[in-house]
């Protein structure tokens, strides 16, 4: 057995991700100890009946004393109030990381609190499941996907390093992105289609009962892969979006002049259009599964 990365882990918010990093650090042995904070009793009580820690807190300041690595795992809007309660209790060369899916305003609203001599490196798995909570989690969720890592100008080289050694060890191929590059890039990638999701969901909602009912009979098609995005959690989805505003709202005007020639060459029957865009687009699903990012369907999958 190698000694562990980290003697002392505390992870602030331990959900999905939280407790999907904390099972690869349990099964591989990184972590000497592993102190998790979050909100609720409830949640905490799960965590220890799963046995995902070895000890449990309501209060952060308390789970990040003597901690070598502080993760936090939780809705970026959290942030900000998180840093500031926590930063008191850190020591010198204290490693702080996080998971946010945004990074520009994670760093913003956490740099100003911690302590000189405490090192933030903010990272991001490319890597999830429409579901939440420390039960969801499972210890492959990272394997074969991207972690990205944003560091400030100036964060201290051996402290990106051992982020990246334990998000290697998950499995993860490791990139380093400038903080509002790496926004726009998920604005586009990720953002955005869950926007669409949750749209498309919603107007379906919305539709006359006697519609609605069939949608919801047939949605083996499209529309069913359309409601597992739009089941994402709220908070977290919510917080994405307000966030990453600038981002976000950039790449909608974009779309949306897209969206707006489609229904010109729908209207005027203009199938070149139509076509050469579904030849263009059915290139970019070659590179994704060449670049190894898909899914494969599972057998359960129901075709369209
Ligand atoms: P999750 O399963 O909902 O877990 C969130 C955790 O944060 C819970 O333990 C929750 O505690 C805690 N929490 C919420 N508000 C808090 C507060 N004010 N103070 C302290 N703890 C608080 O969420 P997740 O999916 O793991 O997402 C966590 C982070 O990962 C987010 O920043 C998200 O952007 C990022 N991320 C998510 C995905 C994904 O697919 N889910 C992928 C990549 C990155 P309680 O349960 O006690 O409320």
């Amino acid at each position: 057995m190698t000694a562990p990365l980290f003697d002392k882990v505390a992870f602030i918010g331990f959900g999905l991700i939280g407790s999907s990093i904390a099972r690869v650090m349990q099964r591989d042995g990184l972590a000497g100890t592993i102190v998790a904070s979050a909100r609720t009793d409830a949640t905490l009580k799960t965590v220890m009946s799963l046995g995902l820690a070895d000890s449990v807190t309501k209060d952060p300041a308390e789970a990040v004393r003597d901690a070598d690595l502080v993760m936090i795992c939780t809705p970026v809007s959290t942030y900000g109030a998180i840093a500031a309660a926590i930063a008191p209790a850190l020591k010198q060369d204290t490693i702080v990381t996080d998971v946010g899916s945004v990074k520009a305003s994670a760093i913003k609203a956490v740099m100003p609190h911690l302590p000189a001599g405490v090192h933030f490196v903010p990272g991001h798995p490319i890597a999830g499941t429409e579901n939440s909570g420390p039960e969801s989690g499972f210890d492959t969720l990272f394997e074969g996907r991207w972690f990205l890592i944003t560091p400030p100008l100036g964060t201290d080289q051996g402290a990106i390093d051992k982020v990246a050694e334990l998000w290697s060890r998950a499995g993860s191929n490791i990139d380093y992105l400038e903080p509002e590059h790496h926004d726009q890039v998920l604005a586009i990638t990720s953002h955005l289609p869950h926007l669409i999701a949750y749209t498309i969901v919603g107007t379906a909602t919305d539709l006359e009962d006697h519609i609605k009912s069939e949608v919801v009979k047939y949605s083996a098609s499209g529309f069913r892969d359309f409601t597992r995005i739009a089941a994402s959690d709220p908070v977290m989805w919510r917080d994405i979006f307000i966030e990453n505003r600038d981002a976000v709202l950039e790449m909608l005007g974009r779309l949306s002049e897209d969206l707006a020639g489609l229904q010109r060459a729908i209207r005027v029957g203009d199938g070149n259009t139509l076509e050469s865009l579904f030849r263009r687009t059915r290139e970019i699903r070659r590179g994704v599964v060449e670049a190894g990012q898909h899914i494969p369907p599972s057998p359960d999958d129901e075709k369209p």
